[in-house]
């Protein structure tokens, strides 16, 4: 059964397929390649296409299936974000100052992925080093939201959950630091899931904000990225921040009944979306309710802090690990007669406006005398938002929010309007903040068309629990397919 379909087809499907010889692993990564030439020239959500490194990939992967060594995706094509170290293939961040970069390590995941035979189609588009919202801004172009091409995809991961969104790849991988995969996969309509702090070996991963960064899966459906998560988690000595997981197995909980469940709702995150929002989310309460969870609301009165939290030690960590991309260590030489010179032209040329930022508040958030004002009350913030969550968990087992307080907006909206632009974070960065596990489905869409994502946020290391209840949601909720397609 190899019919144009196959782009539709869920990673256990195609584990099947290739199991049982309906279709081989160079058939099936040719399918996709091909999917990919006729649409990213539209969408450009892959700044890097390694086609011929994913037939090789591909043969490898037939021989273990020829073999009977098979994981669940040994021969399954997929896409990983470019901040994430591949040996060889171009890791480019989506900036001017990595442009040609070419690592010569893979990360861990990566290790990992090969090893068991996945097939690595390319390195997808993103924001300059994962900072925005909108996957406008990167040094290889715009990507287009495969929902609607008037439409910003979202970001930084834009260019994975719109290759996941219009069927170019079986699933992505991708980086959350403040919603970094929740956003543009509530954006394009598919599903998302930022793991828990210390889940997934970030070795290789090139740091934003390592206390908050974290590598997780965008896909088609829950039970898809419970796969992926699956496929990337492992203890790595390599990563000191790295914790046990107590849960292997994250599809654990897919189709497990959800009586007794106990949901807490914030009602701060319901008031300030939109109608449209806050109706699917609603539905989704009740979907819930019905099948027999109790829904009680929750309050989190030390929201109101996150986002300024989250820009100030997010932007200070960033200045700290972006000081490596000086033209010498890391990153395009610029011109300059003396070393200072030299390094001034490679940063000033190499970063893009928003990186610029970034460094320029992080080094004034950490500079002496406003360090105190700044960067410690923020982690105060941030200790205090970590505590007020965990202690919603303690009675609830897991809260379900908007993902974002609106659907994906059109082009040209947030990117000329900096503090809209942040404000747009406001919900996703809670979850980075307290190193929970999110993960983001969607329930619905507004009178556009466009998708709504409904956000689960669950108890650390229990991603299993809302992987298990997003699947519920999603066998009961009827997707449209994007308009690329
Ligand atoms: N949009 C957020 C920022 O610009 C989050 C980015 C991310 O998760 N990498 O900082």
């Amino acid at each position: 059964m190899v019919g144009e379909e196959l782009f539709r087809a869920s990673i256990g499907k195609l584990r099947r397929l290739l199991d049982q010889r309906e279709i081989s692993a160079p058939e099936l990564a040719e399918y996709f390649l091909d999917r990919m030439q006729r649409h990213n020239g539209t969408l450009n959500c892959y700044i890097t296409v390694t086609e011929e490194q994913a037939m090789e990939m591909a043969r490898r992967a037939q021989r273990k299936i020829d073999q009977g060594d098979v994981r669940i995706w040994t021969g399954i094509p997929l896409s990983v974000k470019d901040n994430i170290s591949t040996k060889g293939i171009k890791t480019t961040c989506g900036s001017r100052m990595l442009e040609s970069y070419v690592p010569v390590y893979d990360a861990t995941i990566i290790s990992k992925l090969r090893r068991y035979g996945a097939v690595l189609l390319g390195k997808t588009n993103m924001d300059p080093f994962g900072m925005g919202n909108t996957c406008r801004t990167s040094h290889f172009g715009p990507v287009q939201n495969p929902v609607s091409s008037g439409r910003i995809p979202g970001g930084s991961s834009g260019g994975a959950a719109a290759c996941v969104a219009a069927g170019l790849c079986a699933g992505a991988l991708a980086s959350d630091t403040g919603g970094s995969i929740r956003q543009p996969a509530a954006f394009c309509g598919v599903t998302g899931l930022k793991p828990t702090y210390g889940t997934v070996p970030r070795y290789g991963l090139i740091a934003f904000a390592s206390s908050l960064d974290q590598i997780g899966p965008i896909a088609a459906s829950a039970e898809d990225c419970g796969y992926l998560l699956d496929a990337i988690t492992d203890y790595d000595p390599n990563d000191s921040t790295m914790r046990q997981p107590n849960c292997y197995g994250y599809t654990g909980k897919v189709g497990a009944s959800l009586k007794g469940i106990k949901i807490g709702v914030p009602a701060v995150l319901l008031e300030k979306a939109e109608p449209a929002v806050q109706a699917a989310v609603l539905d989704a309460v009740e979907f819930y309710k019905d099948a027999g969870c109790e829904c009680v609301p929750v309050s989190l009165p030390g929201r109101s802090y996150a986002l300024s939290a989250y820009y100030i030690i997010s932007s200070a960590e960033a200045a700290s690990n972006l000081s490596r991309f000086d033209g010498i260590r890391f990153g395009s030489r610029g011109e300059g007669e003396t070393c200072t010179e030299q390094m001034k032209s490679s940063r000033g040329n190499g970063f893009e406006p928003e990186v610029k930022r970034r460094i320029l508040l992080g080094n004034y958030v950490l500079s002496a005398g406003y360090r105190e004002e700044y960067y410690q009350k923020a982690t105060a913030a941030r200790n205090r938002i970590k505590a007020e969550l965990e202690n919603a968990l303690q009675a609830c087992d897991f809260l379900l929010s908007p993902t974002l307080p609106f659907t994906a907006p059109r082009v040209g909206v947030l990117e000329g309007d900096l503090i809209r632009r942040y404000e747009a974070d406001a919900y996703t960065v809670l979850a980075n903040l307290s190193g929970l596990p999110a993960v983001t489905t969607p329930c619905g869409y507004d009178g556009d068309g466009l998708p709504i994502g409904l956000s689960l946020t669950g108890r650390a290391f229990d991603e299993a629990s809302i992987l298990g209840a997003a699947a519920a949601f999603e066998a009961q909720f009827t997707r449209r397919e994007a308009a690329a397609l």
